[in-house]
């Protein structure tokens, strides 16, 4: 799995980490972006609770300014 912006950059030594949730390509380090995201869910009749998820988006999403 290669990182797809390394490709396009003619560097294509670098492995991705893994898949951007928005466009699903493969991405590294380098060009990846993990969000914290918050997530809540009901469990039973209990109280909402938070917790804190990541999503990882790469560099293109990133700037394209996706919400998050
Ligand atoms: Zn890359
Ligand atoms: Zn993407």
């Amino acid at each position: 799995m290669k990182c797809y912006d390394c490709l396009q950059e003619a560097r294509s030594d670098a492995e991705g980490i893994g898949v951007c949730s928005q466009c699903g390509l493969a991405t590294c380090e380098n060009h990846a972006r993990i969000r914290q995201v918050q997530v809540s869910r009901s469990v039973g009749l209990g109280p909402f609770r938070g917790y804190m998820a990541r999503k990882l988006v790469c560099h293109a999403c990133d700037l394209a300014g996706s919400t998050p």
